[in-house]
């Protein structure tokens, strides 16, 4: 749907418009209550987040990060290129739940064992029960 190319300067407002988009309904914001929080136009926020691809300034940017409670860097990702993220499928010993993790976050845990010296895979505790999430496929890793 990109009707940019990454070398466009236009690529960064498609990607900002993104994510302010993205953010706002994390919050459960409308873009009525985002304009009013940060005090600019109904129709400034509208523009931001159309794919007319207005442009509007770092500053800006920098007010909605803010009031978001967002970092600014978040605001500038492009997801587009964390699409090849994977997860590691996880389930807990005692309920069974199944959870997705991010592989990211398994190998930032499987770090910290290591430096500890720990051989294991990384386990969480089950938000459901007091379970223990494990690696459903060690082969995973
Ligand atoms: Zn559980």
């Amino acid at each position: 749907m990109s009707s940019f190319k990454k070398e466009d300067e236009n690529y960064i407002y498609e990607v900002i418009s993104r994510n302010v988009k993205k953010y706002r309904k994390l919050k459960g914001w409308t873009q009525e209550k985002l304009a009013e929080e940060i005090d600019y136009s109904l129709s400034f926020i509208r523009g931001i987040e159309s794919t007319c691809h207005q442009t509007f300034s770092i500053g800006a940017i920098w007010r909605i990060s803010l009031v978001l409670g967002v970092d600014f860097c978040k605001l500038c990702e492009d997801d587009k290129t964390n699409k090849t993220q994977k997860f590691i499928n996880y389930k807990c010993n005692k309920c069974g739940i199944n959870v997705k993790m991010p592989i990211k976050i398994v190998k930032h845990f499987v770090n910290i064992y290591e430096l500890s010296g720990n051989k294991n895979l990384p386990q969480f505790d089950c938000t459901e029960c007091e379970g223990k999430l494990v690696p459903e496929n060690p082969m995973d890793f």
